[in-house]
């Protein structure tokens, strides 16, 4: 099945092998298909005209759905912010974080996000929609081929860690990760996609029953219910305790470690209580911890702390479990985690792209 109205002319991006044999059901032969999706996903050729094996008119007839460049952020410490448009006109962010041995492509799962996290710049868009299927894996072939990326490789990591909240698209971000790991197409492991979701409960439990998913993270950002609930207002529905609960729970692979994130907040949630309780919080779970000082944005009302009180939240974290601090990446183009809200440059300053 496709999810788009007219399997005819819908964009081929984001179609599994069925969808892409019904349509061109009745117009070419079946095996003209696996031509299609070989060209699209295996050979990345983004414009059909590339592919030569193709008859010109079925070239002609079906869009890739490629997505298109709006702009380009180069940030100084290499990574490159990337706003993508849409067919109907919306743009999507997008981010390229090289590192030696070790590309990460952060992508989006929706444009803007519902949750209404008090620390992170997307929430202030808002939902504007879901991406499809294809826009989700769009976005990485795009990137791929500008930065002449090969999927296949074992260093190339994504992050669906953009804008939005993946487990309220959790049907298109599944599709997107069978896409994404078809070894007859785009070819990468399930090891090297990671999800990071506010903490849908639900939708957490049904992601465990896929066969085919991504790693999980869990944005924790706070020790206790109460302080979490300021943070996060949607733990009021899903709770603090059921959240790790449900952590407990969760079905992880052999090779699997889950991983939360925590986001420090200074003199918020940043104390060494915060971190004992943290500590506490996810003892007998198999995970790390990724502490990330907050970056800040127009609008947030919250400061970072000083590196010192990072560096004693994860002393006394580490004592339990793994944990690391996560770099900022692109600050200056703001490009870094929960700056996402479609910046775009006038004379040196950024101000929001409508
Ligand atoms: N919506 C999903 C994924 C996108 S947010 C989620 O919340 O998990 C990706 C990460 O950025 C989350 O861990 C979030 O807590 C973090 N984040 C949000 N705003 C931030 C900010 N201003 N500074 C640092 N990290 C932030
Ligand atoms: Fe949405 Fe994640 Fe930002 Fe919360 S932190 S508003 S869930 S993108």
């Amino acid at each position: 099945m496709t999810e788009q109205a007219s399997p005819r002319t819908a964009p081929l991006m984001g179609m599994e092998l069925s969808d892409m044999e019904a349509a061109i059901e009745g117009r070419y032969p079946k095996f003209r298909a696996k031509q299609i999706f070989d060209a699209l996903y295996a050979k990345r050729q983004l414009d059909l005209k590339e592919a030569s094996a193709l008859p010109a008119a079925l070239r002609k007839e079906f869009p890739t759905g490629a997505l298109t460049e709006h702009s380009r952020f180069d940030s100084e410490d290499g990574t490159v912010r990337y706003l993508l448009s849409l067919e109907d006109g919306k743009t999507v962010e997008s981010v390229f974080m090289p590192e030696r041995g070790r590309d990460t492509l952060c992508i989006s799962s929706q444009v803007g996000c519902p949750v209404d996290c008090k620390f992170c710049l997307t929430a202030l868009m808002g939902l504007e929609r879901n991406l499809t299927a294809g826009e989700i894996v769009g976005q990485v072939l795009h990137i791929a081929a500008k930065h002449h990326l090969d999927p296949h490789d074992r260093q190339m990591n994504i992050v669906m860690m953009g804008q939005g909240e993946p487990l309220m698209n959790l049907d298109a971000v599944l599709k997107a990760t069978r896409l994404l790991v078809d070894p007859a197409g785009i070819g990468m492991t399930e090891k090297r996609i990671t999800v990071s979701t506010s903490g849908l409960i639900p939708k957490i439990e049904e992601l465990g029953q896929s066969p085919i998913r991504p790693k999980l993270a869990i944005s924790l950002n706070a020790s206790t219910e109460e302080q979490r609930v300021e943070l996060m207002p949607i733990t009021k529905k899903w709770h603090l305790k059921d959240l790790i609960a449900v952590c407990q729970a969760y079905p992880l692979r052999s090779w699997e470690t889950l991983t939360f994130e925590y986001v420090l907040l200074r003199g918020v949630n940043d104390s060494d209580a915060d971190a004992r309780r943290v500590r506490k919080l996810v003892a007998n779970i198999k995970c790390k911890v990724n502490l990330i000082a907050l970056n800040p944005g127009p609008g947030i009302p919250f400061e970072t702390p000083d590196p010192e009180r990072v560096l004693s939240f994860q002393e006394i974290v580490r004592a339990g479990v793994p944990c690391f601090i996560r770099k900022p990446r692109g600050l200056d183009i703001y490009a870094a985690c929960g700056q996402l809200k479609q910046m775009t440059e006038h004379s040196g300053l950024y101000s929001i792209h409508e």
